[in-house]
């Protein structure tokens, strides 16, 4: 048994769960379809593969996905790394919160980085401040939080530990600082993480096809950022109150079922915001993507 980690020319190359980092992916067939039932194998699938005479393989069944991210395509990816810096550029909660809805749907795991902790001066408290009131906000929320700085090695410990046995993505805006960051982690690795940080990096991710990198800890990361077009063509609205984690779990005292939290009477989720149980910021980008949601739908 093994994991898709690169399919190319009707090509797919499995890391045999036995395998060590260094070793070389088998270059396998999929049998015909119909023997996979009608799916086509995709990155990330866990396969079960034959070795045949010539030192390749065929891949003859796919173990079920537990997800299927369309950007990039691959299965089974279950932690989504959302890195933003806080200066150059500024932190976007607005981004932050639309980079969740996505995730949320998904039913990904997020880890929120904030990198380039080291730019904030010494005297810069209200950027301080800010930050530290973002990191209290989603860590209440239940999501977790880590404060980077890649050039001080800060948090890199914490996050690699994390993406042990893991399949992951790195999102987040170009210029942010992802690949420094994947590369303050791997540093002992750097043949590896230079050719991962490349492609990471700006403009760099437009139409190649995405592989996945054997972070030698049962990790494997997706060498393509991931949600790079945050639409919500895919997102039905009746779908966004489930992605803001804190109003569903209000959700069920609200008086009516399927409330959207913008206009009913006693709807639990507008009387959390009131006591300031719920934060402002969420609330406001929850009604300006469920705006965007609905003008969306009309156009198309
Ligand atoms: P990416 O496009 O998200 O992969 O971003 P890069 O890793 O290429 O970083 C963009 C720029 O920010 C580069 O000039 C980096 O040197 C710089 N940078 C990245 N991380 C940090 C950090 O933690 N601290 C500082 N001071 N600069 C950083
Ligand atoms: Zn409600």
């Amino acid at each position: 048994e093994g994991l898709i980690v690169k399919a190319l020319s009707g090509y797919y190359y499995v890391k045999d769960n036995e395998a060590s980092p260094g070793d070389k992916a088998i270059q396998c067939r999929a049998r015909g379809l119909f023997r996979l039932k009608g799916k086509s194998p995709l990155v990330g699938d866990r396969v079960v593969y034959e070795l045949t005479e010539n030192g390749e393989g065929t891949v003859t069944e796919l173990k079920p996905r537990t997800s299927e991210l369309v950007r990039p395509q691959v299965a089974n990816v279950n932690v989504a790394v959302l890195v933003f810096s806080v200066k150059e550029p500024d932190l976007s909660l607005n981004l932050l919160d639309k980079f969740l809805v996505h995730i949320e749907n998904e039913g990904l795991e997020a880890i929120i980085c904030f990198t380039k902790m080291d730019l904030i001066a010494e005297d810069d408290v209200q950027t301080r401040e800010e930050v530290e009131q973002a990191r209290a906000l989603y860590t209440s929320i239940g999501y977790e939080v880590l404060e980077t700085s890649s050039p001080q090695g800060l948090g890199a410990d914490r996050l690699r530990e994390r993406l042990a046995g893991e399949i992951s993505v790195f999102s987040g805006q170009s210029g942010v600082g992802k690949s420094s960051l994947l590369n303050a982690m791997f540093a002992d690795l750097d043949l590896l993480t230079s050719e991962i940080s490349l492609r990471l990096g700006r403009g760099r991710h437009t139409t190649r096809h995405v592989e996945l990198v054997d972070l030698g800890s049962g990790g494997y990361i997706a060498d393509t950022p991931g949600f790079s077009q945050l639409d919500f063509l895919e997102l039905g609205v009746d779908e966004l109150p489930s992605c803001f984690r804190e109003f569903a779990a209000l959700a069920d005292g609200c008086k009516f079922r399927g409330c959207t939290h913008l206009h009913e009477p006693q709807c639990k989720v507008r009387e959390a915001l009131e006591r300031g149980e719920i934060a402002e910021s969420r609330y406001k980008h929850y009604k300006a993507f469920y705006q965007e949601m609905k003008d969306k739908k009309r156009r198309y």
